[in-house]
């Protein structure tokens, strides 16, 4: 018996069989005696179908209107989820963002969970109800509804875990956990009955697309025990937590991210300041950048080159282009980043090395490296990408 935090994607909630399976699978850890509140995500396509429908009406959206129709697609799933309970005769009321009390930041389409109510929540879990809230929104100061970016339906249910001092949040989605690689591209990847916090924030941020980056962050930080598991199979999933204990491995698994624009600022002055100047201007506009190089400067300049997000590229070039008018500014869109991540390697030598070396014998040439205490990346070309995973995969695991 315990308080349950369940959330089910937008593939385990696509159609109304789902739809019946998952309120099978709340009405089943309900009937065992647990407290169950369920986060859910827009149905199947919805939250892509929606996007499109505002761009068939305008193209430059503001953010606030996208915020008002991106969130309805979590508000049908949650009522739509809470009548196949109802129909299976059990207690449920579902909530919105604004009912529960969930409140954000006001950056519209990429809000910040500042603060989650429990007085209504538990209110309605003190009446033996099981609850169904829609994720990925939030309120603001203006009482306007916000979203959470892409997958944020993950952080409310984590916040909404650790706002209620949950015993477990679960995140079913439509793998059976979180896997050594992306099993589609690497076969002999297997699955992970434990992780820790700090890997599973470096895989998820890398591109390996299970869970939401911030919301480990906040598992992290509120000590949410989180477990991902699959709405399809009744078999354990992976759980995310701080220290393993079981599987000691030297890396614990490889990720691809294609979601990365190489930029490069060609003859910068080669005087102190250059990169301080180049890397203020593009956090002022926001734009976060990943792997940075600089080239020893020669003649008297130098090359400054660095990654970033394939939908920062068009604003990041903008930019520079605006304040660096006479320097040559080159980009490749067709790039990705191959990393290692494994808190085995900082007591571990010779990890980059046994990369490198799986990445030549496949003849992969590596543009960019860089490297964190449980990280080791490299930039290479795009279509090269699942043949180094793969190879990088099999030289560790
Ligand atoms: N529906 C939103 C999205 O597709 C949020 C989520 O699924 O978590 O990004
Ligand atoms: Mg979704």
């Amino acid at each position: 018996m315990g308080l349950i935090i369940q959330k089910f994607g937008g593939s385990s909630v696509a159609d109304a069989e789902r739809i019946r399976r998952v309120a099978g699978i709340i009405t089943d850890t309900y009937k065992s005696g647990n407290d169950v509140v369920a986060v859910v995500s827009a149905q199947g396509d919805t939250t892509d179908d929606l996007i499109e429908k505002a761009h068939e009406i305008n193209e430059k959206p503001s953010k606030r209107e996208m915020d008002m129709l991106l969130s309805t697609g979590e508000q049908a799933s949650a009522a739509l989820l809470a009548m196949a309970i109802e129909d299976l005769g059990y207690p449920v009321t579902s909530l919105t963002a604004w009912q529960i009390g969930i409140t954000s930041d006001s950056k519209y389409s990429n809000a910040r969970i500042k603060q989650v109510a429990d007085e209504r929540l538990r209110r309605e879990l003190d009446q033996h109800k099981i609850v169904i809230c829609a994720g990925f929104q939030g309120v603001n100061k203006y009482d306007d509804i916000t979203t959470l970016g892409r997958g944020g339906s993950d952080t409310t249910a984590v916040a909404i875990a650790a706002a209620l001092r949950a015993d477990i949040c679960k995140i079913y989605t439509d793998v059976d956990g979180v896997y050594t690689a992306d099993p589609r591209i690497a076969k002999n990847a297997r699955k992970l009955n434990e992780i820790t916090y700090d890997e599973m924030l470096e895989l998820a941020s890398l591109g390996a697309q299970v869970l939401c980056n911030r919301s480990v962050e906040l598992a992290k930080k509120y000590r949410v025990n989180l477990e991902v598991c699959s709405s399809f199979k009744q078999i354990p999933g992976t759980v995310v937590k701080e220290d393993v204990k079981v599987e000691k491995m030297l890396i614990t698994g490889v990720a691809k991210d294609n979601n990365v624009t190489r930029i490069s600022v060609i003859g910068l002055e080669d005087v102190p300041g250059v990169a301080f100047k180049l890397f203020s201007l593009l956090g002022q506009n926001n734009i976060n950048v990943d792997i940075i190089l600089q080239s020893i400067g020669r003649h008297g300049t130098k090359d400054i080159s660095f990654t970033v997000a394939s939908d920062n590229t068009q604003i990041a070039l903008d930019v520079l282009h605006e304040s660096y008018p006479n320097n040559v500014i080159t980009y490749d869109e067709n790039v990705s980043k191959v990393s290692v991540v494994g808190s085995g390697m900082q007591s571990n030598a010779g990890v980059a090395a046994k990369m490198f070396e799986a990445l030549y014998s496949v003849g992969v040439n590596i543009q960019m490296i860089s490297t964190s205490e449980i990280k080791i990346s490299v930039l290479i070309d795009r279509s090269d990408a699942n043949k180094a995973l793969e190879a990088i995969h099999d030289a560790f695991i």
